[in-house]
This record gives C-alpha cells, structure tokens and sequence, in this order.
C-alpha cells in the first residue's frame, strides 16, 4: 500500500508539529540540560497520599472504579469541581456545566468538534499554546493571530481584526486565550485586559474559550478575575488535572453552559466513551481529602523558587543581550532575541555545542512568526541545573 497517496487531507497541516519532536528528540541525550519541555517536577507529586487514595478506591469502590462509567463523568468529581470553581474562581457552576474530559487537549476537540466547521475562522494569541494549534489545525479552521503585550492578548489589535474582519463579512467563531501565565510566554492578562476582551467579544458576539491551566499555579501577587467569573454565559473554561495532580491520569474538564456539556457530552462518545474511570476516583477521593490543596501550594513554593532561579541566571548571563518575560506563575520564561535573529539555528547550535535546549519560537505562532523567541520552562529541570543550562545558553546566544 502507498499510504502516503492515502492520509486525509489534513494530516499535511499537522507535518509542522512533527519537525519539533524531531529536533527535541535530540534534546533527550543524558549530558544535555533541557529547558524545553513543559513537565511537571516529579517531586511536586506526593506518591504516599496518592497511594493511599489509589488503595482506598480500589478497596471501596475497586469494581466500579475498573468498569465504564457515566459520559460527563463522575458525579462525585463534578461536583467536587463545580465547588471548587465557585470558591476558587467564583464562577457559578454546578454539575450540569461540568465535563470531565481526557485532558485539556480533549476538551480543545470536543469544543471543535461541537462549533467549528472547516474552513470556519478562530482567534489565538501569537503565541499561544502549540497543542491548541496542532488541534485548530486539524479541524481545518483558519487561524487569525492577535498579538500580545506585557498584559496578555492585545486588545486594540483584536478589535481592529475583527473589525476588519466584520467589514469582508467575516466573523470568527472562537477566541482562544490563556488568560494567567500563558503557554509560551508566561504572560498574564491584567483585570483591564479582560474586561476589554469581553466587551470586544460581545460587541462581535464571539465566544470565548478561557485555557485555564496555569491559573492556579501563582507565585505572588492577587490573583486576577477568570473571564468565566467576568461573563458566566459568553465563556467556555477548558482545565486539566495534568498542573495541579498530575498529566499521567490524564484528566480535565469543560465548564460551560449546560447545553453546550450535553453536546460537548455527545462528541465525547465518539472520542472515548468516558475519562479515566479509576483516575476520576483516584483524583476524587484525593482531591477530598485536601490532598490538591496541599499539592498546590508546595508546587507553588518549588516552581517559585525555580523562576528565582531562572531570572536571576538570565540576568548574571544574557543581560543587555536578549529580553525575557518575569512570569508570576506557571512554567514558562519567553526569550526575545536581537532582531533578524533564527531561533531554530540556535536551537541546533545549542544542542550541538553546548547541550542545552529549550523550544524554538516559531512552533508557538500559527502564521511562521517568531524566529527572534525561544521559550524555557523551569519546571522539570532539576534545580541544580538552571544556572549551569543558562550560562550554556549564554554562550550559545554570545557565538
Ligand atoms: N492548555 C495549556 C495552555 C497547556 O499548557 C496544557 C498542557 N501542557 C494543556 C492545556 C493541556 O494539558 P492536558 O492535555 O495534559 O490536560
């Protein structure tokens, strides 16, 4: 079989997602300090509470924790969920809003596969998240990139596309956004920003997507409304367990207008019937016990304490040479380089000569920009190593 002269149509838009892990396969080598991929510390995961709880579902619950379970998910979860968003995020949800999905990236497919037809138009950040990209893009769509500024997604920008837009008779489906130290470049939208978001979104009347999976990871400073809280009905909230447990249960969820779950609920069927039953468990019966909390709060101490790290290296290494992002949460710090610089090329030269590696800008914009970005993650490396990882990097960027 000639299975090339066979793929879909869209499998040729995908290709670009591949040369990445192309490239950062290289990065896997033992002597090279990697600051490119965006994992979890494995220290941040409290193993004996997880196996006590994974014990206590098995022994209580163990022959329906390994069967099927219902499509939105557990009850116990969402409601755990729905409360938690109210206290936390003062969001007004209850159960009937709640999906539990297979993680963020399942709850990206099943919004796409809910609103969007081909060849319909969707609003992301340039950057935004390189797996929401890979998931717009195979679902066809056209992606109109909105720039962003210290304070997140611009919002001047944003209403002049849509405006733009609006006038060739063109009106996007989607916003995507990362409101709290966005995947890539850390940044966080103030209150202003997002009061300003959602007017423009109403005056378009466009939905928004709210990518909430950093959020709960803040090193200082007050946290910031979600838009959810700001415009309850306009705003479909995507979350994962995947920063506050952890990504192997593989776990999120949607919060969103009830009849928007229930056709969100329906494509579910189609992707894998039900989340992770025993991981829906597993999770619950650990998030009861205050075991999230607690995980949360220690993630927070040690992933500060890492940007710490970070920023004081890039300043003793690289200042008055290249400018980076100072995030006050998640995972991420957004290198900015002189002009008319290729990140990629200094991707390979740094992996080659120096072995270090972060990921190169480009794979983070859906239109080919961002040669002059880089981005690094501080949170699986380990901490020892930042500083001897910038110091390479420096050395790379200097040559
Ligand atoms: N959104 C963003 C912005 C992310 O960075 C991630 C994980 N890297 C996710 C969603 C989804 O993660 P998962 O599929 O592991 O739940």
């Amino acid at each position: 079989m000639k299975w090339q002269e066979r793929f879909a149509g869209r499998m040729g838009s995908l290709a670009s997602s591949v040369a990445v892990s192309e490239l950062l396969k290289l990065a896997e080598q033992p002597d090279v300090i990697s600051f490119a991929g965006g994992l979890p510390d494995p220290k941040v995961f409290p193993m004996e509470a997880i196996q006590e709880a994974m014990d206590r579902v098995l022994a209580e619950d163990g022959p329906v924790a390994l069967n099927y379970g219902p499509g939105t998910g557990y009850t116990l979860l969402r409601d755990w969920i729905a409360e938690r968003m109210l206290t936390k995020d003062r969001a007004a949800v209850s159960r009937e809003n709640i999906l539990v999905t297979s993680g963020g990236v399942e709850a990206l497919h099943l919004i796409c596969m809910t609103l969007l037809e081909p060849g319909d138009t969707v609003v992301v950040g340039a950057p935004t998240y390189l797996v929401a990209l890979h998931v717009f893009r195979a679902h066809q769509v056209k992606m109109v990139s909105i720039e962003l500024d210290e304070n997140g997604l611009d919002t001047e920008v944003l209403e002049q596309r849509l405006n733009e837009l609006d006038r060739q008779g063109e009106r996007p489906k989607l916003v995507y956004v990362i409101p709290s130290f966005q995947n890539p470049s850390g940044l966080t939208m103030n209150i202003d920003r997002r009061h300003q978001l959602i007017k423009i979104c109403e005056r378009y009347n466009v939905p928004i997507v709210e990518d909430h999976a950093y959020a709960d990871l803040r090193f200082e400073g007050k946290p910031i409304a979600a838009l959810k809280s700001l415009a309850p009905d306009r705003v479909i909230l995507t979350q994962t367990f995947s920063k506050i447990f952890a990504p192997g249960v593989r776990l999120g969820w949607v919060a969103a207008d009830s009849s928007l779950i229930q056709q969100l609920a329906l494509c579910k069927i189609g992707t894998d019937t039900c989340a992770n039953t025993l991981g829906q468990r597993l999770v619950y019966q650990y998030a009861s016990q205050g075991g999230i909390d607690a995980q949360v709060s220690e993630a927070v101490r040690r992933y500060r304490h890492k940007r710490d790290v970070m920023i004081a290296a890039l300043a003793e290494h690289l200042s008055g040479i290249v400018t980076w992002s100072r995030p006050d949460g998640g995972f991420y710090v957004w290198l900015t380089l002189p002009e008319s610089s290729d990140s990629e090329a200094l991707l390979r030269y740094a992996i080659e000569n120096e072995k270090t590696a972060f990921v190169a800008g480009q794979v983070f914009f859906a239109d080919g920009r961002g040669a002059r970005h880089l981005r690094l993650s501080y949170s699986f490396i380990a901490e020892d190593q930042i500083e001897e990882g910038i110091r390479r990097l420096a050395n790379a960027i200097k040559s």
